[in-house]
């Protein structure tokens, strides 16, 4: 992940970033930080790069062009995500934090004195970014925020791979109480389950403690919190069906924008991904109403029902890909995964991802050009959910976990099918989730009976063809997802 920091003070972004965690990443190349100062681009003799505002009023603005010419320099051509840090955007959350890293490079923008000039602005911001209701003297500081925030989710940053996913805000819970050595330090024990060793009433403890301190410190949150489970558990009643809505929420990787009992609609921003389902065309008439007045970006929608698909197709313009059966994986134990050799994909695997992940069989109808599908297995490859299996020390084969939550993109090369690898690389990346204790779970079309019969052998449960896919037209497609599993 790259971060090109536009700012008058280079320096102090620099100094500040270039310490501690944040510091080691950059050094290993895990993240690049690069500061331009935009005065090294002003016309204006001097150096200067500020001016009166039009219609007068207190201080100076930043001029257009510097800024203009300077991310001109970083974007080369390009049109990079841009953000603009103001006390006039939208407010800085971890939900956003996680948003920005999955981009391969961010612009940052740092204003100073009264601002920028709001021509320079419109061109080239596309988002606009507070980090509290207060105002700082420049957007130093916040770019600093929001760099440490989300390189800690960028693969690899954190040493522990899971702390961010234990850490305030995720899953809309704030962390539980820690405790290091002494065990008893002013006379106060730590709590004795902690030192137990017993990992299931451990984190028993810990969804106890966290939910209490939500509660207690941001009932906000955690009546978001509750509703999320409360959803969970209804969708529950009808688990094979409901598996892709219940692991998006679980996971903390979707927004719930629907719950009345049953009729849910839930949300996956980055694939523009809206999953919905309803227990009555009348239910279904007032969501498909109810999106329509919230007007979210959508790219696909996934539905469970036909009635659902036919009363989005009169508001939206839709075409229908064919249904889908579900597969998931409930047992308790683990499987043995027969081969040796499976790993985690870097982007060296990135030209053999996009050779073999190619867009015959693909459900969606709309051109897709091999620059989008390279953009979504990079974001995949970073996101650490790729896996390759080698046969002497060569790639031949992947399985990869889509960013709704899903197993698909599995592919065996031809000379190495018909020894077990599919089943091989299915079974590691199940063992893989059901460690984080999230359910396995994926789609695949009705006639595809060599994937249906490999779902069976590995002991995931299958729905009947209930999941459709609607792919929305004339708009801009990021994913082909569903060779996946032809
Ligand atoms: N006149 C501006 C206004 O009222 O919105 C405030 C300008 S502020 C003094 C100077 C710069 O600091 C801004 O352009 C912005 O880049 C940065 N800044 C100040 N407070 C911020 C905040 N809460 N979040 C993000 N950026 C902030």
């Amino acid at each position: 992940m790259k971060f090109h920091i536009l700012t008058l003070f280079p320096e102090m972004v620099l100094q500040g970033l270039h310490t501690s965690i944040i510091g080691r990443a950059a050094e290993k190349g895990l993240i690049g930080i690069d500061a331009v100062n935009i005065r090294d681009y002003t016309q204006e003799r001097h150096g200067r790069v500020d001016d009166y505002p039009y219609g007068g009023g207190a201080g100076m603005l930043i001029q257009a062009q510097p800024v203009y010419d300077a991310y001109q320099a970083v974007a080369a051509g390009g049109k990079p995500r841009t953000v603009y840090m103001t006390p006039q955007g939208t407010p800085f959350t971890q939900k956003m934090a996680e948003e920005l890293a999955k981009e391969e490079e961010l612009v940052i923008l740092c204003g100073h004195y009264e601002g920028i000039d709001e021509r320079v602005l419109e061109e080239i911001v596309t988002d606009r970014v507070s980090i509290g209701d207060y105002v700082l003297t420049g957007g130093e500081l916040p770019a600093m925020v929001l760099v440490d925030a989300v390189s800690r989710l960028v693969p690899g940053v954190l040493s522990n791979e899971s702390s961010a996913e234990t850490e305030s805000f995720y899953n809309d819970l704030l962390e539980y109480p820690q405790y290091s050595r002494p065990e008893i330090w002013h006379e106060k024990k730590v709590p004795s389950v902690l030192l137990s060793g017993n990992h299931r009433d451990i984190a028993k403890w810990r969804l106890a403690r966290s939910e209490e301190r939500t509660a207690a410190v941001r009932p906000d949150l955690y009546a978001k919190y509750r509703q999320k489970q409360w959803t969970i558990a209804r969708l529950s009643n009808r688990k094979r069906e409901h598996i892709h809505m219940m692991e998006l929420l679980r996971r903390g990787n979707g927004e719930l924008l629907y719950g009345k009992g049953e009729n849910v609609i839930a949300y996956e921003r980055t694939g523009e991904i809206c999953l919905m389902t309803a227990v009555s065309p009348q239910d279904g008439e007032k969501m498909v109403r109810f999106l329509g007045e919230l007007n979210p970006r959508i790219s696909w929608f996934v539905v469970c029902q036909e009635f659902l698909a036919k009363q989005l197709g009169e508001m939206f313009p839709l075409r229908a890909c064919e249904p889908c059966i579900q597969a998931c994986y409930t047992r308790r134990e683990p499987l043995p995964v027969r081969h040796g050799d499976i790993r985690p994909l870097g982007e060296e695997a990135l030209e053999y991802l996009c050779a073999h992940y190619c867009q015959e069989d693909s459900g969606a109808t709309q051109e897709i050009s091999l620059e989008d599908s390279r953009e979504y297995l990079s974001e995949r490859v970073r996101s650490g959910w790729m896996f390759g299996a080698y046969v002497e020390g060569k790639l031949a084969g992947f399985i990869g976990l889509h960013d709704e939550g899903s197993m698909g993109m599995l592919y065996v090369e031809e000379t190495f099918r018909g020894r077990g690898l599919g089943a091989a690389l299915e079974s590691y990346l199940i063992n893989r989730l059901r460690e984080r204790d999230w359910t396995p779970f994926c789609q695949i079309y009705q006639d595809n009976s060599v994937s249906l019969a490999l779902q069976e052998k590995l002991g995931l449960y299958l729905s009947g063809p209930v999941i459709r896919w609607l792919e929305v037209r004339d708009c801009h497609l990021e994913v082909c997802r569903f060779q996946a599993d032809r």
